[in-house]
């Protein structure tokens, strides 16, 4: 079949199936592609490895899983009908909530004929003469498509450390990113949670309801900010979506992190301290990630970010009774915000229950898991369950799990051995027509992620109906343009405190991995300008090409 035939449409005959678009995930991303390339009129299949939909929010079903956007704010913007109808129960939804509301939109948009689930995407090679990508699924087919849109999520391959005696632990081991979907009842169990980060802070206190003993390991102590969840009632959520066309620009083209929030105008020196004072403690008792938000220069100026950082160790100290705990809670290796600020309930409260303790493994490493306990500084702490809360190979994990090859066999995995390298978060020199949604290089994670997602995948849509409209075959981003923002990417993270921190961010939590600051950090705003622009250049720094062009430089 011809690269001109298969952009017309699906082929299905026996063994050789072609798409116009394969997307890989199902999450948010995956499911809004679908929604939006139907819109073009293109053949499109999702592969998706998990049992359902919802990415994140299927596999991270771990107790006290919820998101910490506000839950009118981190849901999606594209159907207004779909945001004045859905009502969500809490400010931060529950996991449980958010899984039904992915489902609710795959049903609601007819997406599910078009997602097959169960199947992982193994490999894709692009075929320069036919410029299309032929792609390996694990159900053994072999598909072949113009285009392939990774939505593989930048937190979705759960990372499992290598500890020594694990695999002999004669209890039962979770990961917070793999939790069974079946409840776990940890009542009278001793339990062990490795891992202090977003997932950690939000389970500790929720498993330490139910253990018998539940003992914390913690490598670092992270910033967290008390969430003040709390049921909605109708009238906040009217109030919201009344507002809704507001929030939703100001989101997207104004506030740096995807978050409607006030804008500060002033530095944290600019105030005195009593003045400094009130405000922190006015963010602090309203709550949430905005914490950050209250002064301009909080990720760019040291003295600046030590003041927050100070006034948020002076509450853990307030909180956490015994002296000694309250001390290891305390970060002090990086500074706020630098690592993914968390959002909890009653985190640091935990620690003044009898049955918890925390366990401070960066002075004293793990030595082993033995068959019952976690060893370390030479004492054992018997356990009869693990919770590894151990995170993510974040942004890069799941693209380099596939074997993406492109022009000249090139793979992805080797192109990106020093770090990944895009134009714009959205592609990769040598590999056409394969697109990355919040790829390293774009916003993402720094962002409410929908926010992000939504703006690549119409800016994805709009490049390929600009390309079928005028006959182009492939679009590849030029190496001079990539390098460019390569560079600019990485200037940006190094005029603010971020590359302070050994932050997931940096790949710092993966042994071997590169440590390049990955995500883009201008703001969703100042991104989403940069990318229209490009648009509106006829898709600068990218090249693309008609068939007729590479066919004829072919035979030359
Ligand atoms: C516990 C937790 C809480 C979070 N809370 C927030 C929040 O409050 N706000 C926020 O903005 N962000 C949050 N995030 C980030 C979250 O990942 C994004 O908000 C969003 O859900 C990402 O959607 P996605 O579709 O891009 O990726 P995902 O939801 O990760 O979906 C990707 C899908 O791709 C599938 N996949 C990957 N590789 C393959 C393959 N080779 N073949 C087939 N399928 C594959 C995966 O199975 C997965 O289902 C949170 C993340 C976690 C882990």
């Amino acid at each position: 079949m011809s690269a001109l035939q298969s952009i017309s449409g699906k082929n299905n005959a026996p063994g050789s199936e072609s798409y116009d678009v394969v997307v890989v995930g199902a999450g948010f991303a995956g499911m809004y592609m679908l929604h939006k390339l139907r819109g073009l009129g293109l053949s499109v299949r999702v592969y998706e490895q998990g049992g359902d939909v919802g990415g994140t929010w299927y596999w991270n079903r771990y107790p006290g899983a919820r998101c910490d956007v506000e839950s009118m704010q981190y849901s999606y913007s594209f159907s207004d009908e779909l945001q004045q109808q859905w009502n969500w129960s809490e400010r931060y939804a529950p996991q449980p909530e958010i899984l039904r509301y992915a489902n609710h939109v795959a049903d609601r948009f007819g997406l599910r004929s078009d997602i097959q689930l169960n199947t992982r995407v193994d490999r894709a090679a692009f075929d320069e003469s036919e410029n299309s990508w032929s792609v390996a699924t694990s159900d053994g087919r072999a598909v072949s498509a113009k285009y392939v849109v990774l939505a593989t999520g930048c937190l979705s391959n759960a990372r499992t450390p290598d500890i020594k005696g694990l695999s002999g632990f004669k209890g039962q081991v979770y990961h917070t990113g793999h939790w069974p979907h079946e409840q776990i009842d940890f009542t009278g169990r001793r339990v062990g949670v490795i891992g202090t980060g977003s997932s950690g802070i939000q389970l500790v206190p929720v498993i330490a309801e139910q253990a018998s003993h539940l003992t914390v390991f913690q490598r670092t102590a992270n910033f967290s900010i008390p969430a003040r969840n709390a049921a909605l009632t109708e009238a906040e959520r009217e109030a919201f979506r009344a507002k809704y066309p507001e929030i939703r620009r100001f989101a997207r083209e104004e506030a740096r992190n995807g978050i409607y929030t006030e804008m500060p105008d002033r530095g944290a020196l600019d105030d005195g301290d009593d003045e400094r004072r009130a405000k922190y403690e006015q963010r602090w008792s309203r709550g949430g990630l905005t914490f950050m938000s209250v002064y301009n220069n909080l990720a760019l100026d040291k003295a600046a970010n030590d003041t927050a950082a100070n006034f948020v160790r002076e509450k853990i100290a307030e909180i956490v009774k015994d002296p000694q705990t309250a001390k290891l809670l305390q970060p002090n290796n990086h500074p706020i915000g630098s690592k993914r600020i968390c959002v909890d309930t009653d985190y640091f409260a935990a620690f003044n229950r009898p049955n918890v303790t925390l366990v401070d493994i960066r002075s004293n490493p793990i030595e082993e898991i033995t068959a019952n306990a976690v060893r370390t500084g030479g004492k054992d702490y018997q356990v009869d369950a693990l919770v590894l809360a151990t995170g993510f190979d974040a942004m890069t994990g799941s693209v380099a799990k596939i074997d993406i090859s492109g022009r000249n066999g090139q793979t992805l995995n080797q192109k990106w051995a020093a770090g990944p390298k895009t134009y714009l978060g959205l592609m990769s020199a040598g590999f056409p027509n394969l697109f990355i949604i919040t790829g390293p290089g774009s916003p993402s994670v720094l962002s409410n992620m929908i926010v992000s997602i939504e703006q690549h995948v119409d800016w994805i849509t709009d490049c390929i109906g600009y390309m079928r409209r005028r006959g182009f075959e492939a679009m590849e981003a030029n190496t001079v343009a990539e390098d460019h923002w390569v560079a600019h990417v990485n200037e940006v993270a190094h005029t603010t405190l971020y590359p302070q921190a050994n932050s997931w961010y940096m790949g710092a939590n993966i042994p071997g991995k590169p440590q390049i600051f990955m995500p883009y950090i201008g703001g969703v705003g100042v991104y989403r300008q940069i990318c229209n622009e490009v648009a509106a250049k006829g898709y600068e720094g990218f090249a693309m090409t008609a068939a007729e062009t590479q066919k004829m430089a072919a035979s030359s």
